[in-house]
Parts: C-alpha cells; structure tokens; sequence
C-alpha cells in the first residue's frame, strides 16, 4: 500500500469515527428530548410517591391524571394549580392511592402513557441514519478534493498538465549555455516543429521520443523547456511521479488523457520529467513489481506505438538513471534518441557563468574563466546557485558589485557549508590547526597530490572544524594508482599529524570523514580498479540503491576466503599509507609548528603562501599533475 493510500485511509477514518461519536451524541439527545418536548410548561415537578400520598390523603389534591399502564400520574395541586409529576409504584397496582383518591373523590381520569411522538419516532429512525449517510458522504467528497489527497478521486485521471501557449516558457536556447553537442542534437527536434513539411516530404520519420539522460542540475528541464520556447509550440509537462497516484488505474488513464490532449495541440511538447519513477524495470524492487506503476508504463508505451511518426507530438523525457529504465522504453520507435546531458566542462562552465552574469554587476577585476577553474564538478545548477550566493554576500557587505572574496567564500559555501564564527577554545583549535595543516602539508610534499588551494581552521556549519581544499583537477576520474595513493596519504594526514604532535591518547574524532574517505578510495583500488596485489579483478560493482535499481543485493562473486584477502589488501594499503603520513608530519616537525602557529593567527593560508612558508624549510617536488594556475 503506498503511503498516499494510507494517509488517505488514516484522515477517513478519524473523519469516520469523529462523525459517529456525534452522530451518537446526537441520537441520545433526540430520544430523551420528547419528554420534555411534550409536558408543555417548565413547572412540572417530581415528587415522590410518599409526597403524593400524603397530599391526596391531606386533601390537597384537585385533579390527576393517571397513566394507563400504571407507573406514572400528574396531579394538579388545589393550592396555585401547581403541577406534579410521580412515578408509581405499579407492583401492588397502587392500591392505597387509589384508595386515598377514592376517599378524597379526587377528579381521577385515566390516560395513554407518555411516548415520543410520531415524529420523534420518524427523526429517530430514518433521518438519524439518513444525515449518517449524507455526512459520510461529504466527508469522501472534501477528502478526495484535499490538496494532498488523492486527487481527483471522484473525477479519475484527468491530467493534470499544465497547456502552457507557445511564448510561455520564455526560455531559449540562448539561455542554456555549454552543453552544445544536445543542443545541436535538439535542434533538429525544433525544425521539425516547426517545419513538419520539410520531413515529411522527402519521408523522414522523426523521432518519436527524445530521452535526456543526466546528472540532476545539468540542465534537463531547461532544455526542454527551450525547444518549446524555440519553436514556439505548447509545453505539456507532467512529472513521473504524478503519473503513479493513487488507485488503480488513474495513471494509466492520466497518460491516455495527456496524448489526447497532446494531439489536440500537436504540433507541441510533452516532456516527463524524472520518467525513472514510471518508466523503471518492470517487475524489480523489493517485493516485486508495482502492478499500478506497471500498468501506466504499458499505457504510456501502447501511446507511443499508437501515435503515427509525424503527428506532431514530441514526447520528451529526462532522467539521472538511465540504467533503471524498462529496456522497452528504449526500444526503436520509442525514446530512440537519447542525448547525455552531462556535467559542463571548463568551456562549458564559463558559458553557463556567462550566462548566469548576464543580470549581475560583478567587478571588473573578475575573471569568468577563473571562477570555471575552481569550479570543477559544478552542474549548471550548482554554478547559477554559486553567483547568486555571491551576490547575497555583496549585497550583504554593502558593495556595488560581486568582488573576488564573494566568489571565493561562495564556492566555499556552496562546496563546504556556511562559515561560522572562528573557534575560541583555544586547545581544540590548536588540535584542528594540526590536524588540517598534516592534510595541507602532506598535499604539498606528496608528488602525486593535487595542488592545495587553501587551508583554513574557520570551522563550517555541519561540524567542519576546518578543511584543507586542493584545486580541482579536470581529468578527476582517470587517476592513476600513484595519484589514489597520495591522495589517501593526504586524506590521512590530519589524523597522523594528530597522533605525532599529541600522542595516541589524544587523536580526535575529527577524522571520522578522512577515515570514511580512505575506507572508500582503498576499497575501490582493492575490488573495483585491480590496483592491488590481488590483480586485475573486479570484484565488486558499483552498488545502486535498492529501492531503484534492478539487483537487491550487490553482487559479490567471490569466496569468503577471497573476502579475508580483499580485507587485508585494503588494510594493508591504508596502514602504509598512514606510515607515510606520519613520517612526512615527523620529519618536518619544525614546519608544522611554525604552519600551525602561523593559522593559529591568521586562520586561513591560501595555497600560494602556504608553499612559500614550506619552501623555506623543505623542497617541494615538481607536480606530475598540471598545476593549474590562476
Ligand atoms: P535538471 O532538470 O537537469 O535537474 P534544471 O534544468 O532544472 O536541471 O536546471 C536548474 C537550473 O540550473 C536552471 O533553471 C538554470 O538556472 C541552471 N542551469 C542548469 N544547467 C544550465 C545550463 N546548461 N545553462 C544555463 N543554466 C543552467
Ligand atoms: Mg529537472
Ligand atoms: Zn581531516
């Protein structure tokens, strides 16, 4: 049951039982009300029957009533008219009043017991039950119309796509910057839209389906956006998700009412953002497949089967997970054009900074292509969310314009976290200043490290008590085993600086991320890249998560024995590294000190005067990486 289902369920049913309980009030209220409905004036009192007794016997009484059957009478009082009421005792049939009565020739009249009325019967026993209905009723119809309900419960299906006319989506290809081989590839996309004729006539089929595969913040969703912008035709966009509500079957109809409504409109755009959460494996995941969720995909395939090639309707779809997709969503005549909307390279990110410049005031001093430099691994997203962060800061610092420190304390921010307030505990900074200068130095000896940017003990939000950053490296990912291995040295180092400077009682639980860091790049050489003494094997792939992937479990080919091996290279690899670590921080302890009193005072060194203090006690060896210089 999907978690919609049961919040659905759960608000019906506390509506359900609040509605009975006053219901119940209600009926309770109306049984008892006809007795007092029906005596007409407020004066009546009880009195017992002793009471009543002794005034028949004294005399007092003018006039009474009694029941039928027995167990009650009202009497008139002589003095004032004043009205009682009793109840009898019927056992001994009342036998000593009647007397009483007899005696005093009391005006005795018998009547029909007091009942509810006709209509009081008539309330109770058919409108109670009917205002139940009518209640219920209501409650289904306002649940079912709830934002956050299911939806249209009682009206099934009808999509909710968003008919945007042609200029609304106001975005153009102008707009999506360095990523130019899918904007070529859309481009045709555009001319079809535009000019079906051209296509048809020499009889070209075009492509049914474009599928956007890419990391999430690369642009996807903007590229859509800007072929509809570009050749000026309709934008229907619905999210994967929305197609797999509630109830069965509302999907599968949602999808049959969008390409109606798509056709209507053609020639437009039907873009399925996130097509992953309908478009996955059928039959995978935990517990098999989701029948519902499987029945929208197969509508959405007989969709595309049943539209001929040139109707005018392009459907196009984005995706971070291609992997996980049905493969008869790839199949020809289907998604068949699948364009990679990968993460921007250094020529990409200046045009998308460009872009994002356009309505910024930034100092002249400002290099783009200085900022595309440090800014290695950012997507589109990431680097419009970087200048915007910057002009907060200068907006913040009271400046005409983004200068060179926003942009720096950006990228930190942005990569990092917030920076807080310096740290006034004196002795754990003093720890934190070894701890990141054994990163900063071992970075600056190891030959096969990055180049360090810069170091700082300003703690980060998140428990970051400071960091030491290198420059980005474009070719990240085809590092070779030399490289990896410094770099666990590196990653190392804050915790062997820890340990030489104060000893093992004193090492901190500052190094829980190195330590994750080493546990992964280590495991990753042993089982994945054949970097070690166990050869060339991969013994484990990439694990996907569960709840998305095809495989529940990893698959592991290899024997327990082998796992014992796998444990012990991994061991092996992180200890000698470690050694390394410690002996750089040993052999230069002087420098450390000197470092660490340095960053004690001015609390962050950049790279460049870092080395400089370094070089004054030691060599630094030539980088085999390009050092980048900005
Ligand atoms: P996705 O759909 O791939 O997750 P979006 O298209 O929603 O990413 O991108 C989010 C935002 O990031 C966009 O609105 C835009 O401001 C910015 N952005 C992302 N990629 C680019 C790009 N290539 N050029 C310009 N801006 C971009
Ligand atoms: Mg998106
Ligand atoms: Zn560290």
């Amino acid at each position: 049951m999907s978690s919609g289902k049961k919040i659905f369920l759960a608000k019906f049913w506390r509506r359900v039982k609040t509605t009975v309980v006053s219901l119940a009030i209600l009926q309770s209220v109306a049984t008892t009300l006809p007795v007092s409905a029906q005596t007409d004036t407020e004066s009546v009192v009880t009195i017992s029957y002793t009471e009543l007794l002794a005034n028949v016997k004294e005399n007092r009484v003018q006039k009474i009533d009694l029941e039928s059957n027995g167990l009650a009478a009202e009497a008139v009082l002589k003095d004032g008219g004043r009205r009682v009421r009793v109840d009898l005792i019927a056992r001994d049939g009342n036998t000593e009043l009647m007397k009483a009565l007899r005696e005093n020739g009391v005006d005795t009249a018998v009547k029909a017991p007091q009942q509810p009325t006709l209509i009081w019967q008539l309330v109770s026993t058919f409108f109670v039950p009917m205002l139940l209905i009518f209640i219920l009723l209501m409650v289904l119809r306002r649940l079912s119309n709830a934002p956050g309900g299911p939806g249209q419960t009682l009206s099934f299906g009808k999509t909710k796509a968003r008919f945007s006319p042609e200029a609304k989506t106001g975005i153009m290809f102008e707009d999506v910057a360095g990523i130019d081989t899918a904007k070529e590839e859309l481009q045709e996309v555009v001319t079809f839209l535009k000019q079906p004729d051209r296509f048809t006539a020499v009889g070209a089929k075009i492509p049914k389906g474009v599928l956007l595969i890419g990391p999430p913040g690369t642009g996807k969703t903007l590229l859509a956006k800007a072929i509809a912008g570009e050749a000026g035709v309709p934008f229907f966009s619905l999210s994967g998700s929305e197609f797999v509500e509630m109830f069965v079957g509302v999907g599968a109809s949602r999808v049959r009412d969008l390409f109606q409504k798509a056709k209507d409109n053609a020639p437009c755009i039907i873009f399925i953002d996130e097509i992953d959460a309908v478009g996955r494996q059928r039959g995978s995941g935990i517990g098999g497949g989701n029948d519902e969720r499987e029945q929208t995909l197969n509508q959405m395939l007989t969709e595309m089967d049943g539209f001929q090639g040139n109707s005018g309707v392009i459907v196009v779809a984005a995706t971070n997970r291609p992997d996980v997709l049905d493969s008869a969503l790839l199949r020809p005549g289907r998604f068949d054009r699948q364009i990679m909307v990968d993460y921007p390279d250094y020529k990409g990110r200046q045009e998308i900074l460009k872009v994002h410049a356009r309505n910024k005031k930034l100092e002249e001093s400002i290099s783009i292509e200085s900022i595309a430099r440090r800014t290695t691994g950012f997507a589109g997203a990431d680097l419009a969310n970087l200048l915007n962060e910057a002009a907060i800061l200068a907006a913040r610092r009271y400046k005409e314009a983004i200068g060179e420190l926003e942009i720096a304390d950006a990228i930190d921010r942005v990569t990092i976290g917030l920076s807080m307030k310096p740290m006034l505990d004196n002795s754990k900074k003093r720890i934190i200043a070894y701890h990141e200068v054994g990163h900063a130095l071992a970075m600056t000896l190891l030959k096969n490290a990055s180049l360090l940017d810069k170091v700082t003990i300003i703690p980060r939000s998140g428990g970051v008590g400071g960091f030491a950053k290198w420059v980005p490296n474009e070719e990240e990912g085809l590092e070779s085993r030399s490289q990896i291995l410094d770099r666990i040295t590196v990653t190392l180092g804050g915790r062997a600086a820890e340990e030489v400077v104060f000893g093992d009682d004193e090492i901190t639980k500052g190094a829980v991320g190195d330590l994750q860091e080493v546990a992964r790049l280590t495991r990753l050489m042993v089982t994945q890249l054949g970097m070690s003494s166990l050869g060339l094997g991969a013994l484990e792939s990439e694990s996907g998560e569960v709840f998305l992937g095809r495989n529940m479990m990893p698959q592991n080919d290899y024997s327990i024995k082998m796992g014992d091996r796998i444990d012990r290279e991994i061991r092996q690899i992180a200890k000698s590294c470690y050694e390394i670590a410690k002996r750089l921080v040993a052999e230069n302890r002087d420098l450390c000190d000197r470092l660490v009193d340095i960053l004690l005072d001015v609390e962050t060194l950049d790279g460049e005067e870092f080395r400089k203090i370094v070089e004054e006690y030691t060599q630094i060896p030539e980088k085999k990486t390009v050092a980048v210089k900005f």
